[in-house]
């Protein structure tokens, strides 16, 4: 039986205060929840929220690290820099990473491998473009995403990486894939996995949903079975949002 894993991913949003204060609320409001709880603020707030959501049942996480342990990389940000401050888990692949800042999946491969040799889990993100999907190619650039981004990843480190399937032209679109959509990929990726490290590893691998998640469409989301829980963009800015799609059963 897998898990539900719901995770907020902040992106460039919140000063250092307007972070503690969502994240103060989320610890109060989820103290009771019943799935694997993850936030993501951007790396400013990580120290403060960190202090916050400590020994709680909500995870720290980064949205991005570098592909290299330390060394001459200005503006990055290293693993043992994350480490140091408390981070469980790293977002990496994020499409917003692919296209805007142009990282391909073997830069994304290699941060992979050195966050899960220090330790850390990984949300690989992966998901096609619009005119992906619109020419056939959904399930293709899937399948490369992932082979490419779980690269030399042990079946050992496997359990501690979630998939998080993410179509571009859903996010922060108000678009949302079906649910059956959705579930078909991730029944999909599940192959994938399976092919690469085994049924035991395509059973138990977590594959979270993202794009447009809302309140409104959590539970149905949550009702497929091959959907283990969400990456929130958006509707993780506010608890009022958050929660609901945290608490979804
Ligand atoms: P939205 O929920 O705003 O569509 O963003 C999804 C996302 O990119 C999470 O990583």
């Amino acid at each position: 039986m897998r898990n539900y894993f719901i995770a907020g991913n902040w992106k460039m949003h919140k000063t250092r205060a307007e972070a503690a204060e969502l994240a103060q609320a989320l610890v109060a409001q989820l103290k009771d929840g019943k799935h694997k709880y993850l936030v993501a603020p951007s790396f400013t707030a990580l120290e403060t929220v960190g202090k916050i959501v400590a020994g709680t049942n909500i995870m720290l996480g980064a949205q991005n690290m570098a592909a290299e342990e330390q060394g001459a990389h200005t503006g990055e940000v290293s693993v043992l820099q994350l480490k140091d401050l408390g981070v469980q888990a790293v977002i990496l692949g994020h499409s917003e990473r692919r296209h805007l800042y142009k990282e391909d999946d073997a830069l994304i491969n290699k941060k992979v491998r050195l966050a899960l040799k220090h330790g850390l889990e990984v949300i690989l993100c992966i998901g096609e473009l619009l005119e992906e999907r619109e020419a056939g190619k959904a399930e293709a650039v899937c399948e490369t995403q992932t082979v490419k981004g779980l690269e030399g990843v042990t079946t050992e480190e496997l359990k501690r990486v979630t998939i998080a399937y993410e179509p571009v032209w859903a996010i922060g679109t108000g678009k949302t894939a079906t649910p059956e959509d959705a579930d078909a990929i991730h029944a999909f990726v599940r192959k994938v996995i399976g092919k690469l490290y085994g049924e035991a590893a395509a059973q138990s691998i977590c594959i979270q949903y993202g794009g447009s998640v809302k309140p409104e469409n959590a539970a149905q989301l949550m009702a497929k079975p091959n959907i283990d829980g969400a990456l929130v963009g958006g509707a993780a800015l506010k608890a009022e949002t958050f929660v609901p799609i945290a608490k979804f059963a």
